[in-house]
């Protein structure tokens, strides 16, 4: 066959087209702007679930909270509803503090030291400890993610904090503060993460002094972003670890996929399967409300809503993300 310049031009369209499915299959990108919308009134009067109770000044925080936004690999940001309220990122740190521990020790250490197999258990659960001979459990679980802190560099409590914030900051392109309130909330109530990092450190599981490794984990997870900031933050993942708006790269490749990986087992604890299995991206939710997901090559999304399912994670949070994806075509399976 001869080509000519039309076919040449028809085949580039095509392998172009493949090679970017979600965001090729779907409307133009102008049009996601008409999907939050889409989203955002949909899901907008049915709210179910409850507000996480365990942590008091997280049932303080009103309900009706709905907000969702969307960054591509090409650093368009979309959004709709209360994308500009702050609230506790919680356990959506963990992937953070996973990248900078991956960064700074290997990935293998995460295997030998934490584990990355899900645990099928709830997120603070003491048994999956138990139950496992090596006791090793996964970097996205309470015990995982202390654990995680244990392993970052820093002399003493301020000098990890520093890090582990600056690490924060680069994702979010912005300074993020923490909200002392949930913080004082959170070490008011902390036996259970308190019994979980003694417990590994009886098992040899836990890499430093609980109190301050406690303190950090504890002021990671009451760090105020918006669901702006949340999707900023996880379209570097999307973009495989350079980020969108900077250009800058901040974590290799290899250490994404392995992040995304366990985010696909584990992100949404005991819901991962199922989540897994309707949606069809690497997420993770936090019992603040938020969730982020992720579509590999193509855009991050993140949703903030605070009424949660009894596994801890945002009913009208998962809901949204699955209708968005959906409609992008976005399911990597
Ligand atoms: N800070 C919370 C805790 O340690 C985080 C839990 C979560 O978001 N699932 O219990």
């Amino acid at each position: 066959m001869k080509l000519t310049h039309y076919t040449i031009i028809l085949l580039q369209v095509v392998v172009f087209t493949c090679a970017s499915p979600a965001l090729a299959k779907s409307p133009q990108k102008a049009a996601i702007q008409i999907i939050l919308d889409n989203a955002y009134h949909k899901f907008k009067k049915q709210n179910p679930g409850e507000n996480a109770d365990y942590i008091p000044a997280l049932a303080k925080v009103d309900p009706t909270y709905f907000g969702l936004a969307l960054v591509t690999t090409d650093g368009k940001i979309y959004s709709a509803g209360d994308v500009s309220q702050p609230f506790s990122i919680q356990s959506i740190s963990k992937v953070f503090t996973l990248s900078l521990a991956m960064e700074q020790n290997g990935p293998q250490v995460i295997v030998d030291k934490i584990g990355v197999n899900a645990t099928g258990l709830a997120f603070n659960s003491v048994t999956a400890i138990e139950q496992n001979k090596a006791r090793s459990v996964n970097p996205l679980v309470n015990a995982g993610a202390i654990a995680a802190v244990s392993l970052l560099d820093g002399k003493n409590e301020k000098a990890k904090w520093s890090g582990l914030s600056a690490w924060y900051n680069k994702f979010a392109n912005r300074k993020l503060n923490v909200l002392e309130d949930v913080y004082q909330s959170e070490t008011d109530t902390n036996g259970h993460n308190r019994a979980i990092a003694e417990l590994l450190t009886s098992y040899d599981r836990f890499y430093g002094d609980v109190d301050t490794n406690l303190a950090v984990y504890t002021r990671q997870c009451s760090v105020a972003v918006t669901a702006k900031d949340l999707a900023v933050m996880a379209s570097v993942f999307a973009n495989n670890g350079i980020h969108p708006l900077t250009k800058k790269r901040l974590m290799s490749s290899d250490n994404v996929s392995r992040v995304l990986a366990v985010m696909t087992t584990a992100g949404l604890y005991e819901n991962s399967g199922q989540w897994a299995y309707q949606v069809g991206l690497p997420a993770k939710s936090g019992v603040g409300g938020g969730i982020i997901a992720v579509s590999p090559g193509q855009f991050s999304v993140a949703v903030f809503s605070p009424r949660l399912d009894s596994a801890g994670n945002s009913i009208r949070a998962q809901q949204a993300i699955d209708f968005i994806a959906e409609q992008l075509n976005a399911n990597i399976f």
